[in-house]
């Protein structure tokens, strides 16, 4: 046996089932699928529920994570192939990765070692074109709304307060500001504007949200591009533009059909980061695996603080159903690196650091604790763990009350992570009631402070002075009743990246508010989060190659 070491070599060496196959899994006919190929398909809306499942639903979330990622996709597929194994039928549903990571440095998303998503370098590139159609939507809309202020603009669109900005899936701060329009009277009006990420664009998080087409259509009509030069917000309805702009994601709606190294159904589908946008899988993804099984196990990016708080304040009230389980990925490295060792030095033995950093996988149990929620730790294995830090790390689950279990995901596939699909299955099957974390009536100050305080552990929140005369607006305007999403660092429960742990009685910064009336809230950035990332000095694509034969390289 050859000893295979890459992602990419292990997916390459993987027999692949014929798609179809993978469908009547679900119960799904080839009436019910679009095929793209022989290993990938669309599935078609709208997915019948099939009768006598139990339509269980799973979140997978993280600690504060390394820049190298936790494992949370990783454990994710080997959970679900573990679950398959032990015979509860078990579908995936999980986010389609975005190109920015894929070269820059965090990597791709589909998993990894022996539980990965394939066909692996679809998933991560192109895929079924939805990324595609999301950021071609996106400037359709923004060049209609440069072509309509040079034209007679007759609604009196202030080019100074457009808010709709031009994206693109790359990491690329050179677009971070532009100004466009330039060039003579003929070439429209100069402006300031700027490219976002497609992954946190407001077209990505109406497409993770919309129940069906046409809610896809109400939510692309309400979309505010900017306001008038009597500050009156403009919508997409009123421009007229609704149907183009949903027409162009006919086919991005309909969810993705792939399969695990393992076979178990996998559906990818829509992309938000979790630090910049929702962080979450469409709803119409995590429907249809619902529908059509008894278990769905989902993710939430990067940790419990983002992904899992925006999935259950954000999400959860579209999808109409609440998590019956949380299961918290943590690791030794990243303990450690929040219990203060140096980045470099995380494969060496350190109890007294790792201890230190539990305060943050505890922060995060309790957190989704409040929510009513069970939980179960996933103590995702590196080869350089030691059995004296594992125990150290599932000692402190059981002094919370609840179990902390290795799982070797990545070594094993789903033979490593059965002991936890075990319990998971067990937690899921019981009864827990859910407690919002805030009230739709709250007001979007009182949201911010709820989330900031009993998530994040701040002390307050402190709103710049733009910010302050933003919300006195979106008042005015009666936006008061949308949920809020925080973009915010990964790394930290506060608003600045380098603070580690689980800082207590510190001050979060808001310093700016965007109004996301399409998919339904509030975008709030604090610190310095931006919305277009950048790459690094030494980016993934570095290493990346595709030989004369078309065999790739360097793709993890
Ligand atoms: P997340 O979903 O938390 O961002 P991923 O599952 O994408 O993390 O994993 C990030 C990277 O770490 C991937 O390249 C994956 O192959 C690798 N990885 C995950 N778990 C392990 C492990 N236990 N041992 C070695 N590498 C791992």
């Amino acid at each position: 046996v050859k000893n295979m070491t890459t992602d990419i070599e292990i997916a390459d060496a993987a027999q692949m089932q014929p798609i179809a196959d993978i469908a009547a899994k679900l119960g799904l006919s080839s009436d019910d699928i679009e095929q793209y190929g022989h290993y990938k398909a669309k599935i078609n809306l709208p997915v019948k529920k099939v009768a006598g499942k139990k339509h269980k639903l799973i979140l997978v979330t993280g600690i504060n994570p390394t820049s190298a990622g936790e494992g949370k996709s990783t454990v994710l597929v080997g959970l679900g192939d573990a679950m398959n194994q032990l015979g509860h039928q078990t579908t995936i549903a999980m986010r389609e990765p975005s190109m920015g990571p894929v070269f820059g440095i965090k990597g791709g998303a589909t998993g990894g070692g022996y539980s990965q998503v394939i066909p692996m370098e679809d998933s991560n590139l192109h895929f079924t074109g939805d990324m595609h159609a999301l950021t071609s939507a996106n400037n359709t809309l923004a060049a209609l709304v440069d072509n309509y202020i040079m034209r007679d603009n007759e609604l009196g669109l202030d080019p100074r307060r457009i808010i709709w900005r031009r994206v693109e899936d790359v990491n690329d701060r050179a677009l971070r500001n532009v100004v466009t329009g330039l060039g003579g009277i003929m070439q429209g009006v100069p402006r300031e504007t700027g490219f976002d990420i497609t992954a946190a664009s407001e077209l990505m998080a109406i497409l993770c949200l919309s129940k069906d087409l046409h809610d896809l259509k109400e939510r692309i009509g309400r979309i505010v591009v900017g306001y008038t030069y009597g500050k009156e917000p403009v919508t997409v309805d009123q421009l007229g533009f609704t149907g183009a702009i949903a027409l162009l994601l006919k086919d991005a709606i309909k969810p993705n059909l792939v399969q695990t190294l393992d076979h178990t159904p996998a559906i990818i589908h829509g992309g938000p980061f979790a630090n910049i946008a929702h962080g979450c899988n469409s709803v119409i993804a995590t429907r249809a695996a619902m529908a059509t099984s008894d278990y769905t196990v989902t993710e939430a990016g990067f940790g419990a603080d983002l992904g899992a708080e925006k999935f259950l304040d954000i999400k959860r009230p579209v999808l109409g159903k609440t998590p019956d389980a949380v299961v918290i990925v943590a690791t030794v490295r990243a303990l450690k690196l929040n219990g203060g060792v140096n980045a470099k030095e995380l494969t060496e033995e350190n109890i007294p650091a790792l201890k230190n950093g539990l305060a943050n996988l505890k922060r995060h149990v309790k957190n989704m604790q409040q929510y009513g929620l069970p939980v179960v730790v996933a103590i995702n294995h590196f080869t350089t763990d030691t059995d004296e830090e594992i125990k150290t790390i599932a000692d402190a689950c059981s002094e919370l009350g609840v179990q902390g279990i290795e799982a070797d995901a990545w070594a094993k596939g789903g033979q490593g992570t059965q002991e936890l699909a075990k319990a998971v299955v067990k937690l899921a099957d019981e009864e827990s009631e859910f407690k919002p974390l805030y009230n739709k009536e709250d007001s979007i100050e009182d949201k911010l402070n709820a989330v900031a305080t009993k998530i994040y552990g701040a002390k307050r929140v402190v709103l710049s002075t733009k910010a302050k005369k933003q919300l006195k607006r979106f008042e005015e305007l009666g936006w008061n009743d949308l949920p809020v999403c925080i973009a915010k660092t990964q790394y930290s429960f506060t608003d600045d990246q380098t603070k580690l742990g689980a800082p207590n009685d510190f001050d979060f910064h808001i310093r700016d508010l965007v109004p996301k009336l399409g998919a339904g809230f509030i975008v709030a950035l604090s610190g310095t989060m931006m919305t277009m990332p950048g790459l690094a000095k030494h980016p993934a694509a570095e290493n990346m190659d595709i030989d004369d034969n078309g065999q790739i390289s360097g793709l993890f």
